[in-house]
């Protein structure tokens, strides 16, 4: 990593205040450089994220991740899921700056949930637990309808995703998609899906990281009835019909 622990918080700080994000502490700050020094060395080892230049990572994965913690942040503590978490967003950046929320970050591939739980234990992390899953499975097991909120980062278009989220959602819980340019386009393609599964829009957040322009957005969506004994199908079924 290019940064020390000093100029990671500086660099951290300005653009933070760029964003309009609320100070971190120095706890917070400690455990997020810890996640990007991991990140470092680890994405020479295996392929974790596309992003590995350290000024991207602090804007496109951690002031990202940090948007979406301070939306969580307002819709309550209790039990958050991340599904498809990959090398951890935005899950780790989350529970590192929530620390009284309790976050348990899932992916399909195995090496994803080590290297997350590893990255968690060297963070001092304690309110994270990474687990080895496949969405639509696990949403039938004691997982599903137990969480207050679900979030996801870049696993599917948002018809797809919300086959794979809302399920593990309890009724009166939220879902937050973090989402690109393409957000709107993918609401309205995902407004049968949004009925099927229970669940309405209650907020859409517009953001841009700190001196890029590219628009983003949090898509938060309420469950307001349980979800039909028939979702989630299969993952051909999702993908290849979406509802
Ligand atoms: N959220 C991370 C990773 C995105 S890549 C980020 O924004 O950086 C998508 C990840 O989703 C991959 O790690 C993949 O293994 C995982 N994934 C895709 N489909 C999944 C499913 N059905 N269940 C669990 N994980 C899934």
């Amino acid at each position: 990593m290019t940064y020390t622990r000093e100029e990671f918080s500086a660099r951290l700080s300005a653009l933070s205040e760029a964003a309009g994000l609320k100070h971190l502490t120095d706890a917070a700050e400690e455990k997020l450089y810890i996640i990007c020094e991991q990140l470092d060395l680890r994405s020479k080892q295996f392929n974790l994220t596309a992003i590995t230049e350290p000024e991207e990572v602090l804007k496109k994965h951690i002031i990202d991740c940090i948007f979406a913690a301070a939306a969580v942040e307002e819709l309550g503590g209790g039990r958050l899921l991340d599904v498809g978490s990959g090398a951890g967003f935005p899950s780790l950046p989350i529970a590192a700056s929530l620390h009284d929320l309790s976050v348990t970050a899932m992916d399909a591939t195995a090496k994803k949930t080590v290297y997350m739980n590893e990255t968690a234990a060297l963070a001092g992390i304690e309110n994270f637990a990474a687990v080895n899953a496949r969405a639509e499975e696990a949403a039938r097991s004691e997982m599903g309808e137990s969480y207050d909120i679900v979030s996801a980062r870049a696993v599917a278009r948002l018809n797809v995703l919300m086959e794979l989220c809302v399920p593990f959602l309890k009724v009166g819980g939220y879902f937050v998609a973090m989402k690109g340019a393409a957000a709107d386009e993918e609401m309205a393609e995902a407004k049968s899906a949004a009925k099927k599964l229970g669940c309405s829009l209650v907020k859409k957040v517009q953001y841009t990281l700190p001196e890029l322009s590219d628009a983003r957005f949090l898509l938060i969506y309420r469950k307001d009835s349980k979800t039909p004994e028939q979702y989630p199908r299969n993952f051909s079924q999702i993908s290849k019909k979406p509802l």
